[in-house]
């Protein structure tokens, strides 16, 4: 595994691996890696002929207050599980040359970024769009990767590839879990295991939902307690939101009438967890 460092010799091996007609796939990330990571960098292995992960804790996407200071890192551990899981190039910029001084251009998605995360979090998408956009201008990627874990991201990233007329493939890949549930994240690294036992409420909750969507029900408020219940909030346990919503627009909705989004973020300890699942009415 080859490890790029800076900006123009990315954008000089992308521009020969293109000439050459070579197919670039990127799994953008923050690092610290887990198998969510490594199960993204894998299924979009063979769609490419030159595998770039990007390795990037990203500022622009922490508000103030925020974990970007104390966010968990470990380059070298990460360097050997991305080449282990197929990564040809490590792509690490340095944050002087994403970020120059003077640097003052963003992407805004507006509608989709607004609710769920958006709300509790209001530079957050604006700072995942706009470095994206960077990291697609750097690496050139024929594909791209990203988790439906973060699932808004998930839509916001498309729709401005969409708009914005990026000629990149976006696959979306299933949310990989421990395996008694919880969604794996680079931030269950903040709970102790006290906490760690209370996350496992947030998966749970969802797979009581899809029960009583799998026995008929309809009405949104119904399900919402339910899920209300299951996270009981109290120690360590406070709920940031939970939303039953259009999987596309991400507009809310009352009832399930086709398939739909309920998104979960929850702060378990200091960490804020999210998790999500399409819910499908029976006929
Ligand atoms: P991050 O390093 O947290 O920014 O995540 C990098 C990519 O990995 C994003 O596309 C995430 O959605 C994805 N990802 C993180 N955790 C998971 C998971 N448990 N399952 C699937 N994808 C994930």
């Amino acid at each position: 595994m080859r490890i790029i460092d800076n900006i123009p010799e990315m954008q000089q091996a992308a521009e020969v691996w293109r000439c050459e007609g070579k197919k670039i796939a990127l799994v953008p990330t923050m690092g610290y890696f887990h198998e969510g990571h490594l199960e993204l960098m894998r299924a979009i292995r063979n769609r490419g002929d030159v595998l770039v992960t990007s390795i990037f804790v990203n500022p622009a996407q922490f508000g103030p207050g925020e974990d970007f200071e104390r966010y968990p890192r470990d380059l070298e551990r990460d360097l050997r599980l991305a080449g282990a899981a197929g990564t040809d190039i490590a792509f690490i910029p340095p944050m002087k040359d994403m970020y120059p001084e003077g640097y003052q251009t963003f992407v805004n998605v507006t509608e989709v970024s607004a609710p769920l995360c958006g709300r509790s979090r209001p530079a957050f998408f604006r700072g995942v769009a706009t470095v994206v956009t960077k990291l697609f201008h750097i690496v050139r990627p024929h594909t791209a990767v990203f988790g439906e874990k973060d699932f808004q991201q998930l839509v916001t990233i498309r729709r401005m590839v969409q708009d914005l007329n990026m000629d990149i493939e976006i696959i979306g890949h299933p949310t990989v879990r421990e395996t008694d549930g919880l969604a794996m994240s680079s931030r269950n690294a903040y709970l102790t295991p006290e906490q760690r036992q209370k996350a496992i409420r947030l998966n749970r909750s969802l797979r009581d939902a899809q029960t009583l969507v799998e026995k008929g029900e309809k009405t949104g408020e119904v399900i919402l307690n339910k899920v209300r219940e299951v996270l009981a909030e109290g120690d360590d346990v406070r709920i940031d939101y939970m939303q039953l919503c259009n999987p596309e627009t991400l507009r809310e909705v009352a009832r399930i009438d086709g398939p739909t989004l309920l998104a979960l973020a929850v702060h378990v300890g200091i960490a804020r967890l999210i998790d999500n699942c399409i819910l499908n009415p029976s006929a």
